[in-house]
Order: structure tokens, then sequence, then C-alpha cells
């Protein structure tokens, strides 16, 4: 077990009008090497649990071990885990701030103090791992097109080597082409290096073709964790929490593609 979230609960605002209990009782359980789709509605608490996970935000309640160890606790490297778990921020391109490419990407490697042979290394890798060409590290990444900058800015984070990548939201704002360019990228990631993902979507079209399991929040809670077939069983409650039919029916054909046979009338995924 890579990570365990345990009771964790997390309360903005706690005593005022504005108190809003964002995570409710959340136990989770990520394995090395697992693709998760994190899915939910906007406001269901995904973006807040992501930030638990790799301790930008601490819990009220309830607490995360990383391979065995309490993050909370007082001993533990807090430091050591924010370059473990890499959170790629919704719209990562707007934190783009370098005059190069280069520079962006190697900007994390640097300030870890590594040498200037390592922090080289390391970014290359973490360009070629996006699948940028490297004749684009002179470049400023404001010349780039959008997709182009949102590779850049996970390659910073790449090039902190995590263990763990969390995406959230990574295809919002791009046409199909380039939606459909950087999930590959994602499954190429995570396919060819050791590297645990985390893709957040309100879209189960997104997460549908590559997750081997899905957490389904809702208000604050998981309401589903599970293979995709079994949790796509309940669609009909998925669409009264806000994941919307038209998915449903793409996420049914990307299941029968994958060699599940699906009875929509019965509400069954059966393996074919
Ligand atoms: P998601 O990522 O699924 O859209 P969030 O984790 O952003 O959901 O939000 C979960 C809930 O917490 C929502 O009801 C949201 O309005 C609330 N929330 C998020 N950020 C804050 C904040 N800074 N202060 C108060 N409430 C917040």
């Amino acid at each position: 077990m890579l990570m365990v979230v345990d009771k964790l609960n997390y309360i903005y605002s706690p005593g005022n009008a504005y108190e809003k209990h964002a995570l409710k009782d959340i136990n989770l359980v990520i394995e090395e090497r697992d693709f998760i789709g994190l899915i939910g509605h906007t406001g269901s608490g995904k973006s807040t649990l992501t930030q638990h996970l790799n301790g930008l935000m601490r819990g009220t309640s309830g607490t995360i071990y990383y391979k065995g160890e309490d993050i909370y606790d007082k001993n533990f490297n807090m430091k050591g885990l924010r370059s473990k778990v890499g959170l790629v921020f919704q719209y990562p391109e707007h934190q783009l701030f370098e005059t190069t490419v280069y520079k962006d990407v190697s900007f994390g490697p640097k300030n870890l103090g590594l040498d200037q042979l390592e922090v080289d290394l390391r970014t290359y890798d973490a360009v070629k791992m996006v699948g940028l060409s490297d004749d684009l590290l002179d470049t400023s990444p404001f010349e780039l097109s959008g997709g182009q900058k949102r590779r850049v800015a996970i390659a910073g984070v790449l090039a902190m080597k995590p263990e763990v990548l969390i995406l959230d939201e990574p295809t919002a704002g791009l046409d199909p082409k380039g939606r459909d360019e950087i999930l590959e990228q994602i499954a190429r990631l995570h396919k060819d290096n050791n590297i645990t993902i985390i893709l957040v979507s309100h879209s189960m079209e997104d997460v549908a073709k590559y997750a081997n399991r899905l957490v389904v929040m809702n208000k604050g809670e998981i309401v589903y964790n599970d293979t995709p077939h079994e949790v796509f069983t309940h669609y009909k409650e998925l669409e009264k929490i806000g994941l919307a039919a038209p998915q449903v029916t793409y996420v049914m054909n990307e299941l029968k593609s994958r060699g599940f046979s699906v009875n929509t009338s019965a509400t069954t995924v059966e393996e074919a």
C-alpha cells in the first residue's frame, strides 16, 4: 500500500457562517502503479482531497499514511512528500513564469539543491516524458500552443521525480484533439514509468479509457470505489449525482470496446 487515507475530514471555516464540511470520513487505499480516476460533480471535494494527499492542506481530523508513515507525525518529512506526490493544478500553464522552457522545467530540481548535471538530466527526461521536443528548451513558454504549455507545466512536476502524479482536470479547456493527446500522454507515462496516477475529472469520458479504478465523490464523501465496469453498473445513480447521461452512453461504449458486454436495460455489465 503506497498511501492510506484514514477517516479524513476537512472543514473549511469552522464555526462561522461559511463553514463547509468538504471531506467526510474519507477512507482510501492507493496502491503502487494504480491509475485512479477521481470523479465527481463540481464541488464534490476532489480538489480538497488531492491537496491533502500532498500535504498542502491538513485534515481537521483523521490522517494519511505514506508508505506506512503518518504524514501528520511531527518527525515526518513533509517537504519530501511534496516532491513524492506531484500535483498538477487546473490550468497549470498559468503558473509558467520563466523566460525559457528549460528554466521553467528545471526550477523545481534546482531548488532541491541538486548538482547541475542532475538538474539537466531531469529536465531533459521530463520534457521527453511529456512528448515535447528538446528543441523547445530555449523557447519562451509563452510562444507555445495551449497544449504544449500544459505539457511544459506537467514536465515541471515530473522533473521532481514524483512517485505519485495527481492531475486536476488536465483536459480542461482543451479541444477534443488536445484532450486526447494529453490523456494518451498520461497513459504512456503510467505505462512506461513506474508512476502512480490520480486523474481528477468531472468527466467520466476522460477516465473511462485508462483508469484501473474509479473513485466517485459526492458532497464530500466517497460513494463508489471500484473497477470502472463495476462503478458504471450504477450508472443511474451516477446520473443522479450529476455525472451526465451522454457521458454514460460514451462510457458504456468504451467498456464494450474493452471487451465487457454491457446490458444497459438490465443495468448490468459483465465480462465478455
Ligand atoms: P471539486 O474539486 O470537486 O470541485 P472542491 O474540493 O473544490 O470540489 O470543493 C469542495 C467543497 O468545498 C465545495 O462545496 C466548495 O464550495 C467548498 N470550498 C472549496 N474551497 C473553499 C474555501 N476556500 N472556503 C470555503 N469553502 C470552500
